[in-house]
């Protein structure tokens, strides 16, 4: 017995005329092959009519967004800190070299040299400094003010404390120089 001719009917969208569903129906009546696909292909078309009314909740697409943009804001704000941490002891480390070899020159010409030195390694990590507050401010939402206030305000006082430390170190050294 020839299937193929009936699976053909059972799965096709066309409308059968009147003699086709009499063939398929007595067809239908004495195969129980063609029966078991024509019940499955029932479920199937009402389970296909089915998913077609099953949208994503109101908001899905705003919410999965969001999500997204979260994270995304988290890895550049985990980013930004971890270049600032770098960027701080790079600073810390650079100001205390320079400082350390300031104190330890006594000749004029010397500290002229080290005080270029100086000017140059403030400049650069002012520089880096900068490019890491760009990068945070730019990460940064409003929900993150205090951390954010809190990064500005100890970077500004650190590179303002050394800096000062300097400068007095220097007029002290200044003072001894012109005694001597
Ligand atoms: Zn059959």
């Amino acid at each position: 017995m020839n299937h193929q001719f009936y699976e053909d009917w059972i799965l096709s969208d066309q409308k059968l005329n009147m003699a086709e569903k009499k063939l398929l129906s007595e067809h239908l009546d004495s195969c129980e092959q063609c029966q078991n696909l024509k019940t499955g292909w029932v479920k199937v078309e009402s389970a296909l009519q089915s998913a077609k009314y099953v949208t994503p909740a109101p908001g899905f697409v705003t919410r999965f967004q969001t999500f997204q943009q979260t994270q995304t804001a988290f890895a550049h704000r985990k980013q930004a800190i971890q270049s600032l941490i770098v960027t701080g002891v790079s600073m810390i480390t650079i100001l205390v070299a320079f400082t350390i070899w300031f104190f330890l020159s006594y000749s004029p010409a010397n500290i002229i040299v080290n005080l270029v030195a100086i000017a140059t390694g403030v400049i650069r990590t002012a520089t880096l400094f900068k490019t890491d507050l760009v990068l945070f401010l730019r990460s940064s939402s409003a929900s993150f003010p205090f951390l954010f206030i809190v990064n500005i305000v100890g970077w500004a006082a650190i590179f303002l404390i050394l800096w000062l430390l300097t400068i007095w170190r220097f007029t002290q050294h200044g003072v001894k120089n012109n005694e001597n």
